[in-house]
């Protein structure tokens, strides 16, 4: 199979002639329809993920046809079309069973743990505990992104920082996640405010329904976010994993405000130095997350079809296998808006 591999960190993907991944007994192969690029994979490509050793097949953002299943499996067979997260939990331990399945201990994470879906195929473990049957007519490009930025951003959203309707919420970031959380708020009845540096990506936000944009190059974007949401943000999203969009997204909350930290903090930014004054004074909540468990996919995609939510304003390119590595490099500056696809994996 054609595979993009990592082979030097910071170096472009090499694509390689692979051997076809052999079928977990527990697991399914699939052929990948479609792998979002993200900015995790960015951290991958630059060495800051811990879970990454060399060589390596990115990508974690997939949905794909069965083409064999083991013979533990129950739920799919060949030819059946799934989404899959990018967690994939074991489904029995305690955590699993109490419905966590992103703090499962012994999680595989492909295109991190294991080789990702930058390749034809990818062997998928634990596909009956993980995987959700790709809805009817749904773009597989759209499906790939559901799995990393959409479900990430639902479960931060209603999981976790437990957004209400009438309530302001204010991103940090309108990358991928930034972009989904804005929709799926805007779908959920919030008030939805917008940061960024990008002035293109504060348009994008304005056309998909943010009510404020908040250019964060200005002296105070947290005064800023403060002033367009009536006296602060309810829910506060970052989307980065930045120290100063951190601070900034604590700082531009209401008294009793949440945030949501949604952005991986790593490399230079594993630590940050955050206004804890801040946080007691105002007695604010600090929620981090990661990820979305398997079991909440029905609910996420009944919210999609029930709403009439169009997500697909959020991909803005469809690119090949090999194209992966300019991709990437994107991430590097201030990437521009949307999220790009990999739905062609012959060139
Ligand atoms: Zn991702
Ligand atoms: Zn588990």
């Amino acid at each position: 199979m054609r595979a993009a591999r990592l082979t030097a960190w910071r170096q472009p993907l090499r694509i390689e002639d692979l051997p076809d991944p052999a079928c977990p007994p527990d697991g399914v192969v699939l052929e990948v329809l479609a792998c979002g690029i993200c900015r995790s994979d960015w951290h991958a490509w630059t060495g800051a993920d811990p879970d990454v050793s060399l060589p390596h097949v990115p990508g974690h953002e997939f949905c794909g046809v069965v083409l064999e299943a083991g013979p533990e499996v129950t739920r799919w067979r060949a030819g059946d079309r799934v989404i899959a997260p990018f967690i994939l939990a074991c489904g029995r331990c305690p955590d699993c069973q109490a419905g966590n399945q992103t703090i499962c201990a012994t999680q595989a994470v492909p295109g991190f743990t294991c080789d990702g879906a930058f390749a034809e195929r990818i062997a998928v473990v634990r596909a009956d505990a993980n995987l959700t049957a790709l809805p009817e007519g749904m773009d597989p490009a759209l499906a790939a992104a559901l799995g990393c930025r959409v479900t990430t951003a639902w479960h931060a959203l209603t999981g976790r920082a437990g957004l209400r309707p009438g309530e302001w919420l204010g991103i940090w970031g309108a990358g991928g996640i930034g972009l989904a959380a804005l929709m799926l708020g805007r779908a959920m009845g919030a008030r939805v405010a917008v940061a960024d540096v990008v002035a293109e990506k504060l348009e994008m936000a304005r056309a998909l329904g943010a009510e404020a944009v908040i250019d964060a190059r200005g002296d105070d974007p947290a005064g800023a976010m403060r002033a367009a949401t009536g006296g602060g943000a309810h829910v506060a999203l970052e989307a980065l994993g930045f120290a100063v969009t951190a601070e900034n997204a604590l700082k531009s909350l209401r008294k009793l405000g949440r945030m949501v930290q949604v952005g991986m903090p790593a490399g230079d930014h594993a630590r940050i130095e955050l206004p804890w004054d801040a946080l007691y004074s105002g007695q604010l909540a600090v929620y981090g997350t990661r990820g979305m468990p398997a079991h909440r996919y029905p609910a996420l995609l009944e919210f999609i079809a029930a709403t009439g939510l169009d997500l697909s304003p959020i991909i803005a390119r469809r690119v090949a296998l090999s194209d992966v590595s300019a991709e990437l490099a994107l991430f590097d500056a201030a990437a521009p808006p949307g999220v790009a696809v990999i739905t062609d994996f012959t060139r």
